[in-house]
């Protein structure tokens, strides 16, 4: 057994948490508990192994010792990012049951009265909003043209769906609009809406007020050829992208999953348009922070309210404990510290569970056009 100590501030009070790594026989990890104060011990995660020692699912747990989220990994290590959640208290969002439908890609990758931006660089792509954050963020666009700040079809979040009569239909949406009908867009309302008012704002209304559109789209994306069950952001050329949804409407997934996955998908669309999109370590954990923290604040007001417990997200190695570390560090701490996010990017690939799937391996630390960091104006990222 490994013990870690970490010692958390939250309100000026620390406290100290002791996290129990245990391990089999092989010297792999089976279970991580934590000490948190006072409180009673509680199992963050455990992980399950094939008759050929590949890790094939870990369970993460933050309330009691009842799973939260379900982590399974296909052969080859790749991580299927789903989660399920075993201890499932709300079925009101069902399949609907619909074929996908491929074809439907080529309408949805239209950008209608936005041509003008297929002749843009990314790297010009103009921030309606940027004045309203000049104060917050010292990163946004000071040459910004106003000529492409009028483009009444690209100023929203548009959710894309198929009506009763089979024809593909698309919706604006605005910040904590109401809307009842179409399941697809409900529940893509529902989680908007949530990501929005537990953090997400800032980025939201950039994404809103962008000239680009971003779109969310009732489609299972796919890895290697076969459909992937997650959440997925998907750069167009012209800008703005497509978020894949569908797994909103799956019941077997936790709502705090769907939250973080809506709100960690949304950075990536919001990296996209701020000119430092694409695949990479250094983008991977800006999104997760954020994506993490605004479930959390979410899972406060919901399900754990009070809870301030982490789920464990590293390996059973040196680096996994010290990304882990990094990671809540970040989720949790007052200030963005960058000592915290290098660690982070530096074990990312050896430390996380994520991050050891041959997905990532593929992937830069950064890539050249990521020159910024984007999280720190954003915080504190737990309300
Ligand atoms: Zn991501």
């Amino acid at each position: 057994m490994v013990k870690s100590k970490i010692k958390h501030t939250f309100d000026g009070k620390t406290v100290e948490i002791v996290k129990d790594y245990l391990y089999d026989h092989a010297g792999r990890l089976t279970s991580v508990s934590q000490k948190n104060g006072t409180d009673p011990v509680t199992t963050l995660a455990t992980l399950h192994y094939n008759e050929i020692g590949q890790l094939i699912q870990k369970k993460l747990h933050v309330s009691g010792n009842n799973a939260l989220q379900t982590v399974n990994y296909y052969p080859f290590g790749a991580i299927v990012e789903s989660t399920t959640y075993s201890n499932s208290t709300d079925n009101k969002y069902r399949y609907n049951g619909k074929e996908l439908q491929k074809e439907l890609e080529l309408q949805w990758s239209d950008h209608g009265a936005r041509m003008l931006n297929f002749t843009m660089s990314r790297w010009t792509t103009p921030d309606p909003l940027a004045e309203k954050y000049y104060s917050l963020s010292p990163y946004a666009y000071v040459a910004n043209n106003p000529m492409n700040f009028i483009d009444p079809d690209g100023r929203e979040i548009w959710i894309y769906y198929e009506d009763e009569d089979g024809n593909e239909q698309k919706m604006p949406y605005t910040a904590n609009m109401q809307y009842k009908g179409n399941d697809f867009v409900s529940t893509t309302v529902n989680f908007l809406n949530a990501a929005y008012n537990n953090g997400g704002a800032k980025m939201m209304d950039v994404l809103i007020g962008s000239s680009n559109s971003f779109n969310m789209v009732n489609q299972i994306p796919t890895y290697n050829g076969s459909p992937v069950d997650a959440l997925q952001f998907d750069p167009t050329t012209g800008g703005g992208g497509n978020i894949y949804a569908k797994l909103l409407l799956n019941s077997n997934i936790s709502d705090f999953a769907k939250v973080e996955g809506v709100a960690h998908e949304l950075f990536h669309g919001f990296q996209h348009e701020k000119g430092q999109g694409g695949a990479s370590v250094f983008n991977e954990v800006e999104a997760s922070v954020f994506g993490y923290s605004v479930a959390q604040n979410w899972g406060f007001q919901n399900v754990f309210s009070g809870a301030r417990s982490g789920t464990s997200f590293g390996t059973d190695t040196p680096n996994g404990q010290i990304f882990e570390k990094a990671f809540f560090n970040m989720v949790n701490g007052n200030k963005f510290s960058s000592r915290d996010f290098i660690d982070a990017v530096n074990t990312f690939q050896t430390g996380s569970a994520k991050g050891t799937s041959r997905f990532y391996q593929n992937h830069p630390l950064r890539s050249p056009n990521q020159t910024r960091l984007l999280l720190p104006q954003f915080y504190p990222l737990i309300k």
